[in-house]
């Protein structure tokens, strides 16, 4: 059998993060598993690519949710990454450190150590940003962040004019002093190619003999000796091994694997489990509850000036923007779709920006969505606006639905299932329609193509957003931190409430969704986590 101090679950973008970081002293013996294969394919490592990854069996869990009644019944499509690198090799590229007040939450829960002060450092420690080392940014960390705004679209300029002709402030840098208003997005890519954290952590530190990945490996329970976490069972192969550790056992497989991986282990709702034939472990209700999740919809507009659709679709466009990628890494295939956007308020009562805005300068009205043909946009001039609440109140929840530890579990999200988030979805859309019909952008609209003005009111407006609006791929929460173990999975310092030797450090454990993207988020509760275990390990006499 395999001995190891560290058994790291998942090498997604918080699994690459805590490899790198506790396999750096060259001795300390770390095991990555990893379910998914490769990640050097072309569409992942290509930014442009992951409209490509977004339907890929081979690279992609491909989860459906259940019937959410908040979208009329509707399923809701989740991509999540199967592959090293985790969802962090098919996402957006997105760089976004969420509010100030999204950690002082997490602290306010009764989470010492997580307030915003206190993060700071850490997503600072990760950075390599374009701007340098300042008061709010790093220098030399692992992390390439890209600052796109002299090379996007030139569209992207029209719309943060709008955005400031409705009294919304223009943002240099929106993880910066000034996280609110409008600006242009920040991208995890160096050199023209993304830098996913199993680039920018993982790759590196694999040269060190201490670290052993091991992919298309599939963890399918925890082992206990009591109630102390000591190994893991995985399959690989067609064979089932195990793998022990000395020390600790880190479970980093996202939002909806690190909370099936409990329940499969016997923690979790004790009828639940006993109901499935798994022995209950710990009564732990709080596994895959608090599911959070942001909802977004798009509005398509029609433009009488060029947009990414008159470079992309055309093959002589397609040609020019490859050769010019091949050249110098720069130009459209170089960047996400996703190239403006912000954080706004609703109105004069919100306390800080609720609202989150994106402008991408390119459309995809011809092909339904299970395509994501990001290369192939519509033939015609035409961009896209689109919104999402930055922290929605509705919660959902997921549960193993047998013991089969290769069976997808139930997720229900249960988005706009308050009055809360159907009332922000009412004023989003009523933004996005004000940011069309409001100058400069408004110059250069020949007509909104969906949904289009024949609907008028705000019942058919919200009736369509329930037809219509998604998941942006955030879904946060399901082992989530906090004091209390009947109400929380893990504590402050991660640590699985009610075991020893196992702890959960990844998007699940948020105490709540960040107000932006998830990602940089992730990274940095991965260096915490990662800095906490070593600061412990100097304790592992008390065992
Ligand atoms: C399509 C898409 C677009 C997105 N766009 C953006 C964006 O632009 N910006 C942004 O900030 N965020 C974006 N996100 C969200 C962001 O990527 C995630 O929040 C982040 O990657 C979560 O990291 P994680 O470590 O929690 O999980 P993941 O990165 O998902 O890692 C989990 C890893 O664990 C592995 N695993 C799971 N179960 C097992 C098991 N039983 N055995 C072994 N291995 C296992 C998985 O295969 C995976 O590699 C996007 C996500 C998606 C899917």
């Amino acid at each position: 059998m395999d001995a190891f101090d560290y058994i790291i679950v998942g090498a997604g973008t918080a699994g690459c993060v805590l490899a790198a970081r506790l396999s750096a002293d060259g001795k300390t013996r770390v095991l990555l598993l990893e379910a998914g294969g490769s990640d050097r394919t072309l569409y992942i490592q290509l930014p442009i690519g992951y409209g490509r990854t977004f339907f890929d069996a081979r690279i992609n869990w491909m989860y459906d949710t259940l019937p959410v009644p908040g979208l009329g019944g509707r399923t809701s499509y989740w991509p999540r990454g199967k592959v090293v690198g985790g969802s962090g090799s098919i996402n957006a590229m997105v760089h976004v450190r969420g509010q100030r007040g999204d950690f002082d939450d997490w602290a306010a829960a009764g989470n010492p150590g997580w307030g915003w002060d206190d993060v700071l450092p850490w997503f600072i420690k990760a950075e390599d940003h374009d701007h340098g080392a300042n008061d709010w940014h790093g220098s030399g960390g692992p992390q390439h962040v890209t600052d796109i705004s002299a090379v996007a679209h030139p569209l992207c300029q029209t719309f943060v004019r709008t955005g400031q002709a409705l009294g919304f402030s223009y943002s240099p840098d929106l993880n910066g002093a000034q996280a609110e208003g409008v600006g242009t997005y920040q991208i995890n890519t160096r050199n023209g190619r993304r830098a996913s954290t199993a680039n920018a952590y993982l790759r590196p530190a694999l040269r060190r003999g201490n670290l052993v990945l091991r992919s298309k490996a599939h963890a399918t329970r925890i082992v206990f000796e009591g109630v102390r976490a000591v190994g893991v069972a995985y399959t690989r192969g067609g064979q089932s091994l195990e793998a022990r550790a000395s020390r600790e056992i880190i479970l980093s497989g996202g939002s909806i694997n690190s909370p099936q991986l409990l329940q499969l282990s016997g923690i979790g709702d004790a009828a639940l489990l006993q109901s499935l034939g798994i022995t209950p472990l710990i009564d732990a209700a709080a596994v895959g509850q608090n599911l959070q999740d942001h909802l977004a919809v798009s509005y398509f507009y029609k433009s009488s000036v060029p947009t990414l659709n008159d470079t992309l679709r055309p093959l002589a466009g397609k040609v020019k923007a490859a050769l010019r990628y091949l050249v110098d890494r720069g130009g459209p295939l170089s960047m996400s779709v996703n190239q403006g956007g912000g954080f706004v308020r609703s109105g004069p009562e919100s306390e800080r920006a609720d609202l989150q805005l994106y402008f991408s300068p390119v459309s995809y009205t011809g092909s339904p969505l299970s395509e994501r043909k990001l290369l192939n946009p519509d033939p015609f001039s035409a961009f896209l606006l689109s919104f999402n609440a930055c922290r929605p109140s509705s919660r959902g929840h997921l549960q193993i639905a047998s013991a089969d530890p290769f069976a997808a579990p139930a997720i229900q999200p249960n988005y706009l299932s308050t009055e809360h988030d159907v009332g922000q979805a009412r004023t989003g859309i009523r933004l996005l329609r004000s940011i069309a019909a409001t100058a400069p952008l408004a110059d250069i609209i020949i007509d909104e193509l969906v949904p289009g003005h024949h609907l008028a009111t705000e019942a058919e407006l919200l009736e369509d957003f329930r037809q219509r609006a998604d998941t942006v791929y955030h879904p946060t929460s399901t082992c989530m931190m906090g004091p209390d173990p009947a109400t929380s999975v893990v504590d402050a310092r991660l640590r699985v409430h009610g075991v020893t030797g196992l702890r959960v450090a990844d998007a699940s454990v948020f105490p709540n969704l960040t107000s932006g993207n998830t990602n940089a988020p992730t990274v940095m509760v991965a260096e915490k986590a990662a800095a906490m275990i070593i600061e412990d390990s100097r304790f592992d006499f008390l065992r």
